[in-house]
């Protein structure tokens, strides 16, 4: 079975958890670029971003047997809630594995969806070790965030959908991190029209994916603060997915600057009145900055996730916030 088939499948097993999300043009985006731009709004899934796709799309795919031994996983970020999200509405135990350095805001988040929380040392690589434990001793299904056939399959029926509501869609701008959302995407796209250019952005402070790319193999960088906190984290020295697919799919990268990123969160809340996180923010600072689309041409930007701490959003929008009266 090729791999658009997966997605096909995807997009019927997920249909009954996940719903569809709305494309909604940007006038203000459009007018500035002299071209038609969309912005996909993947903040509105119940969870507030994209990886619901994923998750449900590998958790529905184990067999009875497997789901009732349960899921596990070591994100604590949006993958985390994903996974909690989907074993909670099908009725199966989740155990989320975190360092005790990890922020309560984001354990209580996890709770909130009725998933099981071990605290487990105090770095992530040690709450990754304790999750293959539980695969190895339990029969626990470890779920991963993106270097796997069924989540990158999930993440690709946002291309399905995109391809049905906007035909003639001549580019694609979506944030990168460990390249599930892109590889899924870009498949999904290219398979049906080459023709279209996917684009992928990382923010400067530690670009895993585009140094790798750079490098011709997966590397490791230390991480640094950043808004896009969402897009941290390594591809995995071993990556067997995602490396190539991106390598395969992505016509060009780009990175943004924080204060680009802080600007494009204040635009959405100006032009859109939305509260978006860095990592989804990225999109339009490229456009803003960076990339030149045709004019008159058709683009989307994936808007991935709305998951950021309100202090934290209003610390970095103030700044820039030009003109907060309606229109
Ligand atoms: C995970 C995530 C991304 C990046 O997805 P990858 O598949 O890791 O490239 C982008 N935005 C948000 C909000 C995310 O949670």
């Amino acid at each position: 079975m090729t791999f658009i088939h997966q997605v096909w499948q995807a997009k019927k097993r997920i249909s009954s958890l996940v719903k569809r999300t709305p494309l909604i043009q940007s006038p203000a985006l459009s007018e500035q670029m002299n071209a038609n731009v969309y912005l996909k709004l993947e903040n509105l899934h119940d969870i507030g971003a994209f990886k619901i796709r994923g998750a449900a799309n590998k958790i529905l795919s184990l067999s009875q047997e497997e789901q009732q031994r349960g899921v596990t996983t070591f994100s604590t970020g949006n993958h985390g809630l994903a996974v909690a999200y989907v074993a909670k509405q099908i009725g199966i135990q989740a155990v989320i594995c975190i360092s005790s350095r990890v922020p309560k805001a984001k354990v209580d988040a996890i709770k909130h969806w009725g998933a099981q929380i071990e605290i487990v040392g105090e770095s992530q690589d040690e709450a990754g070790i304790y999750c293959e434990k539980l695969q190895d001793d339990h029969g626990m299904t470890v779920i991963q965030p993106f270097d796997d056939p069924y989540v990158i399959a999930g993440q690709g029926t946002i291309g399905l959908e995109l391809l049905e509501d906007l035909p003639n869609l001549n580019s694609v701008i979506i944030p990168l991190s460990g390249g599930g959302l892109l590889a899924g995407i870009g498949l999904s796209l290219k398979t049906n029209n080459p023709g279209i250019d996917v684009y992928g952005v990382s923010m400067e402070r530690s670009p895993v994916m585009v140094e790798s790319l750079k490098t011709g193999k997966p590397i490791e960088l230390k991480e640094q603060e950043t808004l896009a906190d969402s897009l941290l984290g390594g591809i995995g020295l071993d990556n067997k997915y995602t490396f190539g697919l991106v390598q395969n799919y992505m016509d060009k990268a780009f990175l943004v600057s924080e204060e680009s990123i802080a600007k494009a969160m204040a635009y959405m809340l100006e032009k859109h009145r939305m509260v978006i996180e860095g990592a989804s923010a990225t999109g339009i600072a490229a456009l803003a900055e960076k990339i030149r689309i045709k004019p008159g041409s058709t683009s989307v930007i994936i808007i991935s996730g709305q998951n950021v701490d309100l202090d934290a959003h209003i610390k970095a929008v103030t700044p820039y916030l030009k003109n907060s009266q309606v229109i």
